[in-house]
């Protein structure tokens, strides 16, 4: 039988917001754990703002162990690194809109150029200055690159271009699409593909570009695709998308209780009362729902930790709440719940996140929505 919702102990006042909390000690730790496996220069990859971590904490952190360069997808994320003061040479490689020449020697951000066409309209506009830019082969990933057979013309046209001091060659770029498999043999053909566009690089007169084609799985599982800088954005934040390497998670989300009830035993919990009470218990409430990034979609066996407990959820995750079955313990409003966090034990991780929703860890981190306040410690 259904009983009335008993609320408890509602407190007076106000507690912290749900809180996505970035931990910079654990950026500077899994640099270290990737200077530990390369030699070559590392560039700290802050997509995405940092991969929901905040892209200048980020990228300062990573600067500071030891990051050589920044790489972003858009000239806008480059400028704001700028902004905030970050002088590491920095990359960006996806320009929807074209690559804007004037914006981009501005801000003395380096530009990748993936195709013939596009490099057409780099040099079709007014030069302020010369632009630095990488070639941007396709090693496999039939996504972004320049395909094998325009290579020739791309080199024909960077060569031009340089003569012209319109643009300058200072990197060749490729990436890696098998390297999640942790299996070097899986990386061979990209890599050959790799060193024969150096050589031919070379053989058209550009002395020692700079060549990069690993990502995080890359560089902590195959020495050869190293070349002469790896690109790591995943394991700065703590994911190593190959599943070798323990990395540290880098961030922490908080939220607090609103409100608590005790409801007896057959009560339905939520939306379509997905779930049903098979006893007497305690309910606690977060402000957290799928508008701000907790899957729909999950598992059971999701929960979160309150006072050093797992505590499943239970019910439809809703667009801004989810319900926590405490048992017997009535939660008292404004206790702080961790939805995930680097401390083990009963506190749930990225990864347990990825695997109740049936997605890679990546999804989870940067689907954090902007509602969630943010902090760096
Ligand atoms: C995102 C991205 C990276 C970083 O990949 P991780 O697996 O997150 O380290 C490297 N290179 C390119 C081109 C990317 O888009």
């Amino acid at each position: 039988m259904n009983s009335a919702p008993v609320a408890v102990r509602r407190r007076s006042g106000t507690f912290p917001p749900p809180t996505l909390e970035t931990l910079p000690v654990a950026v500077t730790a899994n640099v270290a754990r990737v200077r530990a496996r390369t030699r070559s220069t590392i560039m700290a990859v802050v997509k995405a703002d940092g991969y929901g971590h905040g892209a200048v904490a980020v990228a300062r952190a990573a600067v500071a162990a030891g990051a050589g360069w920044l790489g972003t997808t858009s000239l806008a994320e480059a400028a704001a690194l700028r902004a905030a003061g970050l002088a590491a040479p920095i990359l960006t490689w996806l320009h929807p809109s074209g690559i804007d020449a004037e914006a981009a020697a501005k801000a003395k951000v380096d530009v990748a150029v993936g195709s013939v066409d596009e490099f057409g309209a780099l040099l079709a506009q007014a030069a302020p200055a010369t632009v630095r830019i990488h070639l941007h082969l396709d090693t496999g990933m039939s996504r972004g690159g320049c395909p094998r057979e325009q290579w020739d013309d791309l080199l024909r046209l960077a060569r031009d271009g340089q003569r012209a001091r319109r643009v300058r060659v200072t990197g060749v770029m490729g990436h890696l699409p098998l390297a999640d498999r942790a299996d070097p043999a899986a990386n061979a053909a990209a890599v050959a593909a790799m060193r024969e566009a150096l050589r031919e690089v070379r053989a058209a007169g550009f002395r020692s570009p700079l060549a990069h084609l690993a990502a995080t799985s890359g560089t902590l599982t195959d020495p050869a695709t190293h070349f002469g800088m790896v690109r790591v954005g995943a394991g700065l934040v703590g994911i190593d998308p190959s599943g070798s390497v323990a990395m540290h998670g880098a961030s922490r989300l908080t939220a607090p209780v609103v409100h608590t009830a005790r409801v007896g035993a057959g009560t339905p919990v939520g939306y379509d009362g997905a779930y049903v009470t098979d006893r007497a218990t305690h309910l606690s409430v977060l402000p957290l729902g799928y508008a701000d990034g907790i899957p729909r979609e999950l598992s059971p066996r999701a929960g979160v930790e309150i006072r050093g407990r797992r505590l499943p959820v239970v019910g439809r995750v809703s667009m801004d709440q989810i319900v926590i079955d405490t048992g017997a313990v009535p939660v008292p409003v404004g206790t702080s719940a961790t939805v995930f966090g680097p401390d083990g034990g009963a506190t749930p991780s990225v990864h347990d996140w990825a695997r109740w929703a049936g997605t890679i860890p990546h999804t989870i981190v940067t689907g954090i929505g902007p509602r969630v306040k943010r902090s760096t410690t």
